[in-house]
C-alpha cells in the first residue's frame, strides 16, 4: 500500500494537494482493476480522404467504462497510467483490440488503416516492438494497416529511443504519424530526420482557421511542409463544412473531426462497402 511513499505526494503540506494525491491513487487502483476486469472499450473516429471522399480509415481512441462515473474519455486517466507505469498494460490492451478489430475488417472485406495512439513512456518500452509484431501476426493483419501516432512532444522528449522505435516501426511496414502537430517545438530540420509518413494538424489551429489569419497560415504551412517533405497531411478536429473547404482549397490530403463523425464503438461505425472477391462473399453471406 504505501510502496508509492517514494512519491514526492506524500510530502505536501498542503491539504487540497494530499486529497488531491490521495484521489489519484484511488484512480489509480481502479485503473488497475479495470484493464484486468475487462472494462475499457475502443472507440473509432472515421477519417476521409479530402480528394475524393473516400473514408480511409479510423483512428482508436481508449474509453473507460468506469462502474460508477460512466464513460470515461482519456484525458481523465491516461496521465495516471503514463506516471504509474499502468500504461504498459493499457497500451497493451488498446494494441491488441485494434488489431483484433483490424482482422475483423479485413474478414469483411473491408479496407481500413487503424490508428494508435502511443504516450512516451510506450515509446521507451522495449518490449513494445515485439508486443506489435506478435499482436499483427497472431491475427494475420499486414503492418500496413496500422498507423503508429506519437505526439510532436512525446517525439522531442526523447528523441534517440523514438528514432529507434520508429525505425523499427517503418521497418516492419506500418504507418507512422506525428499527431498534435504545431503544439510542441520540433524544429524543421530536426523532424525532417526522424522516419515519419504522417503529420497531424492539432485540432487548435484548425479550430481558428477560419477566423483567425495567423492559424490559417499555420494550417498552409503545415500542409505545405508535408508536401515538400513527402508526407501525408492530416487536419484534425474539423467541424465544420467551411474548415473542409478551406482545407480542400489548400490541399490538405486527410481529414478527421464532428463534421464527419465521432470516435464511436466499432459497430456503429458506417463502414465503406467492401470491396473485391472477399467483400463480395461476406456480403452474400449476409444476406
Ligand atoms: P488525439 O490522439 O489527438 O485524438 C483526438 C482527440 O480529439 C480525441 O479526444 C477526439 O475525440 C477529439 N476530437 C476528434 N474530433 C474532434 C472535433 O471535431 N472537435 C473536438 N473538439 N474534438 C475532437 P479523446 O478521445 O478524448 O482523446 C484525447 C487524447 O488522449 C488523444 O488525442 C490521445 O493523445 C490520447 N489517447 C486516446 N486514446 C489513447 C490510447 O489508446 N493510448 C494513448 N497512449 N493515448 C490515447
Ligand atoms: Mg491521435
Ligand atoms: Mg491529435
Ligand atoms: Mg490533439
Amino acid at each position: 500500500r504505501a510502496k508509492a511513499s517514494g512519491r514526492s505526494g506524500w510530502e505536501v503540506h498542503d491539504p487540497a494537494a494530499r486529497d488531491d494525491t490521495a484521489d489519484r491513487l484511488r484512480l489509480l487502483e481502479q485503473l488497475r482493476h479495470a484493464v484486468n476486469d475487462g472494462q475499457l472499450r475502443l472507440h473509432y473516429q472515421p477519417r476521409f480522404d479530402l480528394a475524393d471522399g473516400r473514408m480511409a480509415g479510423v483512428e482508436a481512441l481508449v474509453r473507460w467504462a468506469h462502474p460508477v462515473r460512466g464513460l470515461l474519455a482519456p484525458g481523465e486517466f491516461i496521465n495516471v497510467a503514463e506516471e504509474s507505469g499502468l500504461i504498459r498494460e493499457l497500451g497493451a490492451w488498446v494494441l491488441e483490440e485494434a488489431v483484433a478489430q483490424a482482422a475483423r475488417w479485413q474478414d469483411q472485406g473491408v479496407d481500413l488503416q487503424v490508428s494508435v495512439n502511443l504516450s512516451a513512456r510506450q515509446l521507451a518500452d522495449p518490449g513494445l516492438r515485439d508486443w506489435v509484431t506478435t499482436a499483427l501476426a497472431r491475427r494475420g493483419v499486414p503492418a500496413s494497416r496500422l498507423v503508429l501516432e506519437i505526439t510532436e512532444t512525446a517525439l522531442m522528449s526523447d528523441p534517440v529511443t523514438a528514432m529507434t522505435t520508429l525505425t523499427a516501426f517503418k521497418a516492419l511496414g506500418a504507418t507512422v504519424a506525428v499527431d498534435d502537430f504545431g503544439t510542441g517545438y520540433a524544429s524543421l530540420a530536426y523532424l525532417r530526420r526522424f522516419p515519419v509518413d504522417e503529420l497531424k494538424i492539432d485540432r487548435s489551429f484548425v479550430a481558428g482557421m477560419t477566423e483567425d489569419a495567423g492559424d490559417r497560415a499555420i494550417v498552409a504551412s503545415c500542409i505545405h511542409l508535408a508536401g515538400a517533405m513527402g508526407l501525408v497531411s492530416v487536419a484534425e478536429g474539423v467541424e465544420t463544412e467551411a474548415q473542409r473547404d478551406a482545407l480542400i482549397a489548400l490541399g490538405c490530403d486527410l481529414a478527421q473531426g464532428y463534421h464527419y463523425g465521432r470516435p464511436v464503438p466499432a459497430d456503429e461505425l458506417v463502414l465503406p462497402r467492401a470491396r473485391g472477391l472477399l467483400g463480395n462473399v461476406a456480403q452474400l453471406a449476409a444476406s
